[in-house]
């Protein structure tokens, strides 16, 4: 049990220990060696939270830990984590069910022509793990002196609205039970005093949208996203060697959209090196879809099943499995503070997917995520003085970046999709900053009575993959998924749609038991936070549960 009382006040506080939040930690120590920072992360251990591809686009890891750990490419840890450079890359249109066709000449034709969909090139950068990449960060913080805390969870930022500042961050209690009564090893849920608060909670943070509704932040357009699901596979050398240790597959079409007669999702599947002996597939959906019976395990077992991805997995055993959500909203879904513009409010700034720095048209958000963190450690070190203009100097900073540049070209890729579906708004968004502002509606509200014309002959077996992800919570807790109107379940949603929680959630959490849906396997719950975004009704809160419980990724 960690020592809750030992860190009453700090004067850097940053919440989520991915990319984003340590990048921060570790730029922030090399700017002002003597700030005291600390990071919490409510992962029992680092990486064990975290989920991507992952292709990383390098450039920014590199100026991070260049200065920061100088030498560190040629460590073990480092030269592993680079270890699969990618040197082919290829996109595929998968028609149906047993063709797949080259297409990535066009995206050498786009990149030729300076069009935004050559952005989808990958040559150059390296297949990682994030749970690596983050355990690796958290070895460099650590060794500067950052105190980084697994085990702490987050629940609410206590904000001031007389000077707009963020002036605490209140954790989980620990030790209540199911009746939220206070067992033996009750303990408070202390909030951590702090002079400068970093937001980096990943995709829908909470503490993020408690920042958003309390210090009045706006964004032009609402955020969307997507869910990826993905399983590490061991598979024979033969397939390892067949597929290679340096390439990339990206694949559209089946079993998401078809022309004409098909579904149209955005979305599409993965294929990535692991480590040896390892390839990962995956599936990335769009929230937006309108099937009521929609589950993006379906998707990934039928595309698991095209001839294209069979001949590498064949054989194969999951080792590893999860879930989380991707933020695809770009540019025009960060949150900002209507009067300065700021990414955040006062002392208080909002990285990483938390903000939504993802570029989908590359499907990265990992650089992003490093280069805001350096951004916001920056913006700290600028202003210890002033800490109330720290978020307007993040901003300052965070456009000059690379980060808004990219995000600018590929403002409009995702919404123009999110209007036209996938035909003709993926070839229309080449035109980008010619195409009209679309108003784009959250995700939640796609949903209709529809089925998914595709589904495959079985159900898929949510236990195995709660399993690969080794999600467990203390079970003897208050439920961290609240429902907020049972009867909207009972007497629209059932009748109506059959409750599309029950089929779409990953982890098998939701069951109709005695006729209402109910969150029955809480302690299955891979914080993916799909079910908050995509109950039709938005009938579904995600808290945090306490810290130390969830998934628990090695190799994701
Ligand atoms: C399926 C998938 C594929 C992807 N593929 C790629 C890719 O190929 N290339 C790429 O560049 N990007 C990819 N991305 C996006 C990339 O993973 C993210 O942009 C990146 O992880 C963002 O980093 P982050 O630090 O902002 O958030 P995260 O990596 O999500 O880290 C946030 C951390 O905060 C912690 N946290 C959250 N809430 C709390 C709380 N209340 N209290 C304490 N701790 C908390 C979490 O446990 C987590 O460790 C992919 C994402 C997904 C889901
Ligand atoms: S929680 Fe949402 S999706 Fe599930 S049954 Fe209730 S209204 Fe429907
Ligand atoms: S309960 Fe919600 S957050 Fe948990 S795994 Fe299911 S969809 Fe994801």
């Amino acid at each position: 049990m960690p020592d809750l009382t030992a860190f009453d006040h700090v004067e850097v506080l940053i919440v989520g220990a991915g990319p984003a939040g340590l990048a921060a930690a570790i730029r922030l120590k090399c700017l002002r060696p003597d700030l005291e920072v600390c990071v919490i992360e409510k992962a029992a251990g680092l990486g064990q939270h975290n989920l991507s591809g992952a292709v990383l686009e390098p450039g920014p890891l590199f100026s991070l830990l260049d200065e920061a750990a100088p030498g560190w490419q040629d460590s073990p840890a480092g030269a592993q984590l680079l270890a699969r450079p990618v040197r082919k890359d290829q996109i595929l249109w998968l028609p149906n069910r047993k063709r797949a066709l080259e297409v990535q000449w066009a995206l050498q034709v786009a990149k030729g022509l300076g069009l935004c969909l050559g952005q989808m090139i990958h040559l150059g950068d390296y297949t990682i793990s994030i749970s690596e990449l983050t355990r690796y960060l958290g070895h460099v913080a650590t060794s500067l002196g950052v105190e980084v805390m697994t085990g702490f969870a987050a629940r609410q930022i206590v904000y001031d609205d007389r000077n707009g500042l963020v002036i605490g961050v209140g954790l989980v209690d620990q030790g209540l039970d199911k009746g939220v009564r206070p067992q033996q090893n009750y303990l408070e849920g202390q909030t951590v005093g702090l002079k400068m608060c970093l937001l980096a909670e990943g995709c829908d943070g909470l503490l993020t949208e408690q920042l958003v509704q309390q210090a009045g932040l706006r964004r032009i357009s609402c955020q969307l996203f997507s869910i990826g699901v993905k399983e590490l596979v061991k598979v024979s050398p033969q397939q390892y060697e067949g597929f290679g240790p340096d390439r990339v597959v990206h694949a559209l079409g089946y079993p998401l959209w078809r022309p004409v007669i098909g579904p149209g999702m955005f979305g599409g599947g993965i294929i990535y090196p692991g480590p040896a002996g390892h390839i990962a597939v995956g599936m990335i959906v769009g929230l937006d879809w309108k099937y009521k019976d929609f589950n993006p395990q379906d998707a990934l077992t039928l595309f698991k099943g095209h001839p294209f991805v069979h001949q590498f997995i064949n054989g194969g055993q999951v080792v590893e499995a999860g879930a989380k959500m991707i933020p695809e909203g770009g540019l025009l879904a960060i949150p900002r503070d209507p009067a300065s513009g700021a990414i955040g409010k006062g002392n208080c700034m909002i990285l990483g997917d938390s903000a939504g720095f993802v570029n989908m048209l590359k499907i990265k958000g990992l650089h992003n995520a490093v280069l805001s963190g350096m951004a916001a450690a920056q913006a700290v070190a600028d202003c210890l003085e002033e800490p109330s203009r720290a978020a307007v100097r993040y901003t300052e900073l965070i456009h000059r970046s690379p980060v808004y540049k990219e995000m600018w070209s590929a403002r409009r890729f995702r919404h123009t999709i999110a209007r036209l579906g996938p035909l003709i708004g993926m070839p229309l968004s080449v035109l980008d900053g010619l195409l009209p502002a679309w108003v784009v509606e959250e995700d939640y509200k796609a949903t209709t009575t529809a089925a998914y014309p595709l589904r495959p002959g079985r159900p898929f077996d949510k236990d195995s993959f709660v399993a690969m992800a080794g999600s467990s919570h203390r079970e003897d807790q208050p439920c961290h998924l609240l429902i907020q109107d049972p009867s909207i379940c009972k007497e629209i949603c059932q009748p109506r749609l059959n409750g599309p929680c029950v089929t779409f959630c990953p982890a098998g959490v939701y069951e109709q038991i005695d006729g209402l849906v109910r969150p029955a396997n809480p302690s299955n719950c891979l914080h993916c936070k799909t079910c908050q975004r995509k109950c039709p009704f938005n009938n579904i809160r995600w808290v945090t549960p306490e810290g130390g419980g969830g998934v628990r990724y090695k190799r994701m």
